[in-house]
């Protein structure tokens, strides 16, 4: 973290032309997180606090120990399994408004996740977003980004390099599906790695437009399928790899894990197979071969460069500051193009598995 209670701009000052530049900014760094004073919460806290609103269930964004959660209504079961089941965590559905102290906020989809959201905060006529994590691309696992106008966004940038472009999602899909196919003709198991919250999700939704077949899937990941079935999400039949009968043949079958499975000695029951990884990360050809899977699937739940440029257009704000990623490149591209923008310094972690 580089500074602590002011955004850390570029070059000095933003320029006078924002219409709030008289007030102190809406939203600060703080050792605990984003913290808005007139409404006396935190957004994503990295430490435990009195009051928290949480964009999304991933590790980095909503952490245990707070005295109370407020999170996007459709999140619920996502943020009982992340917070623990005892913990007091009050939800919104999209778009509902609620006073608290001299603020009002709503939840708006953000695209990212089941249950993921931006937050919208607006103080005596100025409105402030925080995008959390999010993606323009489909996702038949979550409601759709929503565009929300404001004066100051905040936007995530874990991929936020102009080389981040991803393709469509159902070619990506079809690619996995071949390379299953292509190892079930020849006897082996294809095990295809992924974050065990979103992504794998997504895989298995993507894939029940293609096939009918069931997958395997990892015991870390076996319990949030649960949380999105519960949801009404459609994905593949699954059936968790420990509950299968030792001596089964693996032969043929797609076997969903968390990367940190990989090399592991969970792996040996699956005998000859292959290895994938969907991840946006796969974009760059060498984190495939230096990792060592056979086979990299460019598949992100984050905006990619193309799309994290046209969010902040579409949402006109005066002000834009820069988390999570790539936060000095996007915002010195933005400058260069006339936007008021500015890296803010927080520990986000940058989703290293996505
Ligand atoms: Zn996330
Ligand atoms: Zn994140």
């Amino acid at each position: 973290m580089a500074s602590i209670g002011t955004p850390r701009y570029l070059n000095g000052a933003l320029s006078a032309s924002y219409p709030f530049q008289d007030r102190p900014p809406l939203i600060t760094v703080t050792p605990q997180g984003l913290y808005c004073a007139p409404g006396d919460f935190h957004i994503d806290p990295w430490h435990p606090v009195e009051r928290a609103l949480i964009t999304h269930a991933h590790g980095d964004h909503a952490r245990g120990g707070s005295r109370r959660y407020l999170g996007a209504r459709t999140g619920e079961g996502l943020l009982h399994r992340r917070l623990g089941a005892d913990s007091a965590i009050d939800t919104l559905p999209y778009g509902e408004r609620l006073r608290i102290n001299d603020v009002t906020v709503s939840f708006h989809p953000a695209g990212h996740v089941l249950g993921s959201a931006q937050i919208r905060i607006e103080h005596q006529g100025e409105v402030w977003v925080v995008s959390g994590d999010y993606k323009r691309a489909p996702d038949p696992t979550c409601e759709p980004f929503e565009v929300v106008r404001c004066n100051t966004f905040i936007t995530e940038a874990t991929f936020g390099l102009p080389i981040y472009r991803w393709d469509d999602t159902r070619l990506v899909a079809e690619d996995i599906l071949r390379w299953w196919d292509a190892n079930r003709a020849v006897g082996r198991s294809a095990v295809l790695f992924c974050y065990a919250l979103g992504k794998a999700q997504r895989i298995l939704a993507e894939l029940a437009r293609l096939t009918d077949r069931p997958a395997y899937v990892h015991g870390a990941l076996n319990s949030l399928v649960a949380v999105y079935r519960e949801a009404g999400v459609k994905m593949l039949p699954t059936q968790l790899v420990s509950e299968v009968e030792k001596g089964t043949s693996f032969a043929g079958a797609l076997v969903l894990a968390p990367p940190s499975a990989g090399g592991s000695t969970w792996m040996r029951r699956f005998g000859e197979h292959e290895t994938g990884f969907a991840s946006g990360w796969m974009r760059v050809r060498g984190n495939r071969r230096r990792r060592g899977f056979d086979r990299g699937f460019v598949l992100s739940d984050h905006a990619d460069w193309p799309d994290l440029l046209r969010t902040v257009a579409d949402t006109r704000a005066e002000r834009v500051l820069v988390t999570h990623g790539y936060t000095d490149p996007l915002a010195h591209y933005l400058r260069d193009k006339g936007v008021d923008a500015a890296p803010l310094a927080t520990p986000f972690e940058g989703e290293a598995e996505d």
